[in-house]
């Protein structure tokens, strides 16, 4: 052995020393680095896991009331590393680090401490991680699906470089019932209206009406096709920014009811990960295209994880007849507490029909909403 090998002999039993109790991470199945990507946890009351919508072959544990999670679980999400040192334990997000020693009934990120409720479990050649405990602090939002207990972990590692990226909307997959479907309107005295915009087609004519409706303190809902996202998006990350919702209008715009079930499915899957992809996401609300819909498509939407969304009114910006005069007279005479409206973010000639009936209805005392505050009465 000469001694340039032997050097090299050297630093790798050392390396094997100091790292002998590392736990590997599991490498992901994903060529791509999906890390910044939105993902979805969720954990059922039998421990089922799910990864944006798919079961994943392990389970969680339950120790009291805390649910515990593999540490590949994290891996896969949003690759997580896990490491092992004589100085503790050190779990790795993007850039935050949660630190431990042994059996330490809490850890410290940056320089506060948190409580696990119950220290990390070794079982199986898996460590088991506190879920929420974990993943709170972190900076994810973690919820509980009112209809079926599900405990739900929403994070992309892109958050903590763009916090604007955590939607509002998020809070509304707590309580969203998805048995409801076709939402049209909700029942209230207050003078609230969503406005709501599909396909976006025109970026232009979709960033001068996200803008818009900030000049009245306002939202509204953007329904995106996921190749007009894939095509522009800083149009959609401003429409995030600026505290719109975004929905799911499948990623092509075909009509649901000319194409297969599984088609349908793949349409919507497809447009959640062009989303996904930017740290976003469009749950839990879709539009069908065309509103070609029944209620066998409707089922499909909620097993998806989705609402869906219909319109009272269309604001009548599409078709042969479409002017902005003729969508501000439609307004004017369809408004009422709690409507949905529909319009297309197409054109600028749709632009020019806000601009000209927000001031109106802003005197009459209304207050533009997006879904997710319409629906929690803001
Ligand atoms: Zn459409």
């Amino acid at each position: 052995m000469n001694c340039r090998t032997l050097r090299w002999f050297v630093v790798v039993l050392l390396a094997f020393c100091c790292t002998g109790a590392t736990l590997q991470p599991v490498p992901s199945a994903q060529a791509v680095d999906t890390t910044s990507w939105f993902r979805l946890l969720s954990v059922d009351k039998s421990l089922a896991i799910s990864l944006n919508g798919a079961r994943l072959s392990l389970r969680g544990m339950r120790i009291g009331e805390t649910v515990l999670v593999p540490f590949s679980v994290l891996h896969q999400a949003w690759g997580a590393v896990y490491a092992v040192s004589p100085a503790g334990s050190a779990l790795t997000i993007g850039s935050r680090h949660a630190v431990w020693k042994g059996m330490s009934p809490t850890y410290r990120q940056g320089l506060l401490d948190f409580s696990w409720g119950v220290a990390p479990v070794l079982s199986g050649g898996q460590l088991y991680v506190p879920l929420r405990e974990l993943m709170e602090p972190m900076g994810a939002f973690v919820g509980k699906r009112t209809s079926t207990d599900d405990i739900f972990v929403a994070y992309s590692t892109q958050w903590q470089k763009e916090p604007w990226l955590r939607q509002g909307q998020l809070a509304q997959l707590e309580t969203v019932d998805l048995t409801h479907t076709n939402l049209k309107r909700v029942t209230t005295t207050r003078k609230v209206v969503a406005f709501t915009f599909d396909d976006n087609w025109d970026a232009v004519a979709a960033v001068r009406i996200a803008e818009l409706f900030r000049e009245y303190n306002g939202h509204c809902t953007f329904f995106v096709v996921g190749t007009n996202v894939r095509s522009h998006p800083e149009a959609v990350r401003t429409m995030a920014r600026l505290g719109h919702d975004i929905g799911n209008h499948t990623l092509s715009h075909p009509a649901a009811t000319a194409i297969t079930d599984d088609t349908f499915v793949k349409q919507i899957q497809a447009c959640e990960q062009v989303l996904n992809g930017m740290g976003l996401t469009s749950r839990p609300y879709f539009r069908f295209p065309y509103f070609a819909d029944d209620s066998h498509l409707m089922g499909i939407v909620s097993d998806q994880g989705y609402l869906t969304v219909g319109s009272a009114w269309t604001i009548e910006d599409t078709g042969p007849n479409r002017s902005a005069g003729l969508s501000v007279a439609t307004v004017r005479r369809f408004i009422s507490p709690g409507v949905i409206f529909v319009g297309h973010a197409n054109s600028m000639a749709t632009y020019g029909a806000m601009k000209a009936v927000l001031p109106e209805l802003a005197a009459q005392g209304y207050s533009f909403v997006s879904l997710s505050e319409l629906l929690r009465g803001r």
